[in-house]
């Protein structure tokens, strides 16, 4: 099984880049652990969070882990202004396709800043591949003019010197970042903080295995599946835990078959538990 499986369509950016969610403003069972040292099961103190829904996350961390090998490489190496338009570009659009557009934007424009007052047509024309490039060229010059605007130099490093809440909350209030895309930022650039990005595959396993309501919105899950894990985890720890929930969504637990007989999580998991019953429930 492939550790990373970014080729399809890039999960940390399944909010349409309109008007949309992201704008409300990114082997216990085994016995074995193969790879490097596992975040103590403490339980979190900086949030309250039901306790069997806390017990369960470790318990899907700890299987988990073992099989998609944590620690699991960054496969960023970004500075956080950077990652930031890279998460924006990625939204609803293929990896591969939002590298081009990334690497092509930084081929064309010697800065963010050359990028940021360039013709928006320009911009359009050079991330062509990407979803929305009507929509993202103007979105990504207007949060380049707010950054700057607000912090008086094209730099997010100072996030490095502010708690994760902090940085999270001033990175949402800039229209057009929201949840997922802060918490990306944080976590895949070089400021590897400690904050939990949740994407769709992320999401759907949350909501499968009960971690999270049926109801609850990608946006609204970031809080409550980081409560139930440890306050003290690392950034390592809790860039694991996205990880492993989102290559079991994209390897098992597909969005419309998902291999319920073949996960190890089936005890666990509500929705498989009734799926192999014959119910159907999905
Ligand atoms: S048992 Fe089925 S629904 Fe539950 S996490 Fe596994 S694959 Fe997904």
């Amino acid at each position: 099984m492939s550790v990373r499986d970014r080729d399809g369509v890039d999960s940390l950016a399944r909010e349409p880049p309109g008007i949309g969610a992201d704008s409300r403003s990114m082997a216990l069972a085994s016995g074995h652990d193969l790879a490097g040292p596992r975040p103590r099961r403490t339980r979190p103190s900086h949030h309250p969070a039901d306790s069997a829904l806390h017990d369960k996350a470790l318990e899907i961390h700890a299987r988990l882990c073992p099989v998609y090998g944590c620690p699991i490489p960054y496969f960023h190496s970004l500075d956080p202004l950077s990652e930031l338009v890279s998460s924006l570009l990625s939204h609803r659009t293929r990896n591969a396709d939002s590298g081009r557009a990334f690497k092509a934007l930084r081929a064309r424009y010697p800065d963010w800043a050359a990028m940021r007052d360039a013709p928006v047509a320009e911009i359009e024309a050079t991330i062509a591949g990407v979803t929305w490039p009507e929509l993202k060229a103007p979105r990504i010059q207007a949060v380049l003019r707010a950054i700057a605007e607000h912090q008086g130099a094209l730099s997010l490093d100072f996030l490095k010197d502010l708690s994760v809440e902090e940085a999270r909350a001033w990175l949402e209030a800039i229209p057009g970042i929201g949840p997922k895309t802060s918490a990306a930022v944080l976590s895949f650039s070089l400021l590897r903080m400690p904050a939990l990005p949740v994407d769709s595959h992320h999401h759907r396993v949350a909501q499968r295995t009960g971690l999270i309501g049926p109801k609850v919105d990608v946006g609204p899950s970031h809080p409550i599946l980081r409560a139930q894990l440890p306050a003290d985890w690392s950034a390592q720890a809790l860039y694991d835990n996205h990880e492993i929930l989102m290559l079991h969504g994209q390897a098992i637990c597909h969005p419309r078959a998902p291999a319920c007989a073949t996960c190890l999580l089936l005890d666990l998991c509500p929705t498989g538990q009734a799926r192999m019953g014959g119910s159907g429930a999905a």
